[in-house]
């Protein structure tokens, strides 16, 4: 109920105004989300990178109502760009196609995010699309397909898949035989029964089955998660099966897990986070609280230290 809960306040526009106007409402969400501005990104992205672990920065907003927002959304995306390249930082970036203005246009949206591949491409670095509601979910993977099939943007650009969607699978099994790079997550949405398992048990069985998909596969793909059971399950398969720690990366969450983070290198497994940043931090913070609602008291902590 919780979850739900949490899910519903994540989509309320009134709340989420009030939210990200407030210093109060900033402070709360520091603990998941690295600061309003790019330096606040590359500064957390610098202490990771020292602490030995990738980074991927996402810009956060979604759902924009009008072209302006998306070109200046997309303009902090270039800046990011360049600034990684210039400080040599193992980053890379993560967007979502409605911050581009897929509401609005879709041409528009994907010239925009184009360019922003074209862009990662010239600096030898890479576009993740995440992945949204099952709103966007063909016409998201169909953007990333035709942005692969441009010569120079191949391995510059990848996808996201959820382990709770039916659909995955089948999903997976297409995007692999085109050798797109995939992140495996469980899904932070709320779906409908018939498209979406909605049993813990059956979406981390079919995490578990698409994840060995991945790793057999010889593309570089990754493992997104804070699941002990998840992670234990993929350790096990690449032992087994001679994958290499330099075949694939684990990624988290800023602000997640950063014990389970380190001990994963020191192992010597690769692992990348996904830091947050930007004024548009509301649903974001909302859909963590949602996946554990512990997370409410524990922010409530941090502000009285
Ligand atoms: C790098 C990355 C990128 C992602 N990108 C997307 C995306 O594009 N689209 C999408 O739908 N989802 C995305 N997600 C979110 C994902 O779908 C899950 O909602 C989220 O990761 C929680 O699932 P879990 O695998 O950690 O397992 P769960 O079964 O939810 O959790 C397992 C354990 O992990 C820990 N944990 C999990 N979540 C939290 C939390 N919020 N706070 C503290 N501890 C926690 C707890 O110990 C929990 O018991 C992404 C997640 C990661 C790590």
């Amino acid at each position: 109920m919780l979850r739900a809960t949490f899910i519903a306040l994540s989509e309320s526009r009134s709340l989420r105004s009030f939210a990200e106007k407030t210093a109060l409402g900033q402070k709360l969400s520091s603990r998941f989300v690295a600061g309003l501005t790019v330096d606040d990104a590359l500064h957390a992205a610098h202490a990771m990178n020292q602490l030995g672990l990738g980074v991927s920065v996402d810009n956060l907003g979604e759902n924009v109502t009008n072209v302006d927002e998306a070109r200046h959304s997309a303009q902090l995306y270039h800046q990011m760009l360049d600034r990684m390249a210039g400080e040599e930082l193992n980053a890379n970036v993560s967007l979502k196609l409605t911050h581009m203005g897929l509401d609005v246009n879709e041409k528009l949206a994907y010239e925009i995010t184009s360019e922003l591949v074209q862009h990662a491409a010239r600096l030898s670095s890479f576009v993740r699309v995440d992945m949204e509601g099952s709103a966007y979910t063909q016409r998201t993977l169909d953007f990333v397909r035709r942005l692969h099939r441009e010569p120079e943007y191949a391995g510059h650009v990848g996808a996201v898949i959820q382990s709770y969607l039916h659909r995955s699978q089948a999903d997976v099994g297409q995007l692999v035989a085109e050798r797109i790079r995939i992140r495996l997550c469980k899904g932070a949405y709320k779906e409908p029964p018939e498209i979406a398992f909605q049993q813990k048990a059956e979406v981390d069985g079919n995490y578990v089955k698409l994840m060995r998909m991945l790793l057999k596969s010889g593309v570089y793909h990754g493992i997104a998660t804070h699941d002990e059971k998840m992670i234990r399950a993929t350790i096990d398969f690449a032992r087994r099966e001679n994958i290499s720690a330099e075949a694939f990366e684990f990624q988290m969450l800023y602000g997640i897990r950063r014990d389970l983070q380190q001990k994963l290198i020191k192992e010597g497994w690769r692992c990348r986070v996904y830091i947050p940043f930007g004024t548009e931090w509301y649903p974001y913070l909302m859909r963590r609280l949602a996946e554990r609602p512990a997370n409410a008291i524990f922010i409530l902590k941090n502000l009285f230290r």
